[in-house]
């Protein structure tokens, strides 16, 4: 080796050395506490370095081998040896230093009114994923608009305006969650989900009403500015209806409403960081929740009876008979629902009354589930058709399978999310023998195959379609 390139390479070496040297700190021999929690420390010989309260402390001790309090002489006391330094600095770890822990980023501004997309913007976006639901989405899209620009503009204080929280009424596996997390991806705000079946009033058994909030923290990457303008989904929201004929105390249903009062108007929470549960072990952060938009969902079994029954009542004084069936089989009587049914349901007032916009989902018909099955930029189907596509195998479905499997999902009345169960089901036999043959170029699935009565039609590569 030539003596430039010697040398070259010794700096190359210093250099990396002390790149090296700036990703750590020193580590006080005494305490163990590194150079930014201690401050200056002294350095010693052998890389020994020693803060300088541990430096102080130490000279306090030695002064005459008595302590600092008290003339009690230390080499007399049994059971205390005085220490060799030489002896420890054998035993030392050759490595005196920790790596120096990463300093945070700057966070990023959590809200700018520019940069909150317009209704028919966030309309488009969450059309790309859910499906139908168009009274719901256009609902949602403005209240949501409304709600970040003011928490953007602050103007919640000078002006009184509501919040614009959400009661969202729809049958189940009609897309309520699903819209909500679409929307705060969109977005790109915090989301915690609860279930309402599972809060109860504080001191009970159960998560009490603050750990909604908790959640969300926790979504929010323990950040409180980020937290505080995120969403709160609770679920199931008809299960804390105000119970009827009981004399025993409601602790999770109308003091669950009672205890959500304050939340979903705005208050200050004190809540665990990390935990869900409040106790001695675990750091606490002061939320807001003034700026958090709460949106509630639930199925609202029997409330249909509930609107009919009001609208019968309206229509017909002495013709009950007769209009009786009018709305027996109208599919859009949901949405003809009111705060006065509701309550009637047996929500409190006070707690519909923080909840400004209600609007309702429509029960998935035939046409929607093939839509689903088909449509949305991660839809089922897409999914396993990419999936084989990593095999080079193309995978068809035939439109009256698609009708097949969205009859099928019909009859087990849980909207959407039955597709899921039924196609995973008969889509296994093919994800487990397709691999196996790397001569297959395309699977067609059949309404036969559906219907258990024959099989999908599979293609070899460069030959004509063969049933299989
Ligand atoms: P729920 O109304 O009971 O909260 P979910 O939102 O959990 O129902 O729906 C279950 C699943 O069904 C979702 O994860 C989604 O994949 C699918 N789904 C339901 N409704 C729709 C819809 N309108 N468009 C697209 N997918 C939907």
């Amino acid at each position: 080796m030539s003596e430039d390139k010697k040398i070259e390479d010794e700096v190359l070496k210093e250099m990396g050395e002390k790149k090296d040297d700036e990703e750590f700190e020193d580590v006080c021999f005494m305490c163990r506490r590194p150079e930014s929690k201690t401050g200056k420390m002294v350095h010693m010989a052998q890389g020994v370095c020693v803060c300088q309260q541990c430096m102080q402390k130490a000279f306090d001790s030695m002064g005459n081998g008595r302590f600092p309090y008290g003339n009690i002489d230390i080499s007399k006391m049994p059971n205390i040896g005085m220490i060799n330094l030489s002896d420890l600095t054998n035993q030392m770890p050759k490595q005196q230093k920790v790596k120096k822990k990463k300093t945070k980023e700057e966070p990023k501004k959590a809200f700018d009114v520019k940069s909150i997309p317009a209704p028919h913007k966030i309309k488009a976006s969450l059309d790309e994923y859910v499906i139908g639901q168009e009274h719901a989405k256009k609902v949602i899209s403005v209240a949501v608009y409304n709600h970040y620009k003011r928490v953007a503009t602050d103007t919640m204080e000078d002006i009184e305006i509501e919040k614009s929280n959400m009661l969202m009424i729809g049958p189940t596996g009609s897309g309520k969650t699903y819209l909500v997390k679409t929307l705060a991806k969109l977005l790109d705000v915090p989301l915690a989900i609860a279930d309402a079946t599972s809060l109860t009033e504080a001191g009970y058994i159960g998560d009490d009403i603050e750990s909604v909030v908790s959640k969300l923290l926790a979504a929010a990457g323990n950040d409180v500015e980020k937290a505080e303008h995120g969403i709160i989904f609770i679920d199931e929201i008809d299960k804390i209806a105000k119970k009827k004929n009981t004399n025993q105390r409601d602790v999770s249903g109308e003091s669950v409403q009672q205890g959500m009062l304050k939340l979903l108007e705005g208050s200050e929470v004190e809540v665990p960081v990390g935990a869900t549960s409040k106790n001695a072990m675990v750091p606490m952060e002061t939320v807001n929740t003034r700026n958090i938009l709460f949106i509630c969902g639930g199925a609202f079994p029997g409330l249909e009876d509930i609107i009919k029954e009001r609208l019968n009542k309206q229509a017909s004084v002495g013709f009950k008979a007769d209009l009786r069936d009018k709305y027996d089989d109208d599919p859009n009587l949901l949405e003809k629902v009111t705060v006065e049914d509701i309550r009637k349901f047996g929500m409190i007032p006070e707690f519909v009354g923080r909840l400004p916009v209600i609007f309702t989902l429509q029960g998935l018909t035939e046409d929607m589930l093939v839509q689903i099955l088909k449509e949305p930029k991660n839809a089922i189907l897409k999914q396993y058709q990419k999936l084989l596509a990593l095999d080079e195998v193309k995978l068809e479905f035939n439109e009256d399978a698609l009708r097949e499997i969205a009859k099928k999902a019909r009859k087990k009345d849980t909207g959407a999310r039955a597709l899921r169960a039924i196609i995973e089901e008969f889509m296994l036999d093919i994800m487990y023998e397709i691999p196996k043959d790397d001569n297959i170029g395309s699977v067609t699935i059949t309404k036969e195959y559906i219907e258990g009565t024959g099989a999908p039609l599979i293609q070899m590569r460069g030959v004509p379609a063969l049933e299989g």
